[in-house]
C-alpha cells in the first residue's frame, strides 16, 4: 500500500519509518510544515530531513511553499487555540497532496511525540480525510519515541528545542526575566 507521510522534521519521521515499512507499506514523504519559524530554523529542519532521506533511502515531496502568512493569520486571533490551526492547515495540504498523488492514504509523524496534542491530531486528520476524501491511516507510534530519537542521535541529525512556531519558542525561552535576575 503507497502511504504519504506527512513529516514534521527528520528526528520525528525515523521512528514512523520503520514501523510502517515493517508493516510493508510504501511510503513517500511530504513535508510542509509553515509553522516552523523563524525562516533559517525552517531551513535547518529542512536540511535534517534531506539527512534522514539520504540515510534512509526515502523519496520525499515538497512544494516550496514557506506560507508563514497564512499560518500567522490563522492563528494570531486565537493563540490558545493555535494547535488544532496548524495540525489542519498542515494535515489538510498533506490529504491533498496524497489524493492528487494517486496515494492509499496519508499519515503523519505528528503522531510519534509525546509532546503533541496526540487526540486532537487524530480527530484533526480524519476531518480532514472525510473533506477531501482520501483516508487516514492511524497509528500510535509514541511508544517508539526513544527509539527514533536515539537513531536521530547516532545519524547527527539536527534535534530542535522547541515545537515550531513562534509562540513555542517563546514558551521554550521566555520562562525567566533577564532583567529580573540581573537585578539579583
Ligand atoms: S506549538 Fe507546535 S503544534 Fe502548536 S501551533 Fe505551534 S508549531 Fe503548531
Amino acid at each position: 500500500m503507497k502511504i504519504l507521510l506527512h513529516i514534521c522534521c527528520g528526528p520525528c519521521s525515523l521512528y514512523p519509518l520503520q514501523a510502517l515499512r515493517e508493516e510493508g507499506m510504501e511510503l513517500e514523504g511530504f513535508f510542509y510544515n509553515p509553522n516552523i519559524h523563524p525562516y533559517r530554523e525552517y531551513l535547518r529542519r529542512w536540511e535534517a530531513l534531506h539527512q534522514v532521506a539520504e540515510a534512509e533511502g526515502l523519496a520525499v515531496r515538497h512544494r516550496w511553499e514557506y506560507e508563514l502568512e497564512k499560518f500567522l493569520a490563522r492563528v494570531a486571533q486565537f493563540p490558545s487555540e493555535r494547535c488544532r490551526h496548524c495540525y489542519e492547515l498542515r494535515l489538510e495540504k498533506a490529504a491533498r497532496e496524497a489524493a492528487e498523488g494517486g496515494f492509499a492514504a496519508f499519515t503523519t509523524t505528528l503522531l510519534v511525540s509525546p509532546w503533541q496534542k496526540h487526540d486532537l491530531i487524530r480527530q484533526v486528520a480524519e476531518e480532514v480525510a472525510g473533506r477531501v476524501g482520501v483516508p487516514f491511516l492511524y497509528r500510535d507510534f509514541r511508544p517508539g519515541y526513544r527509539q527514533g530519537q536515539q537513531r536521530a542521535r547516532e545519524l547527527g541529525i539536527y534535534r530542535q528545542p522547541y515545537c515550531g512556531c513562534i509562540y513555542s519558542e517563546k514558551e521554550r525561552y521566555a520562562r525567566s526575566r533577564p532583567d529580573v535576575a540581573r537585578a539579583r
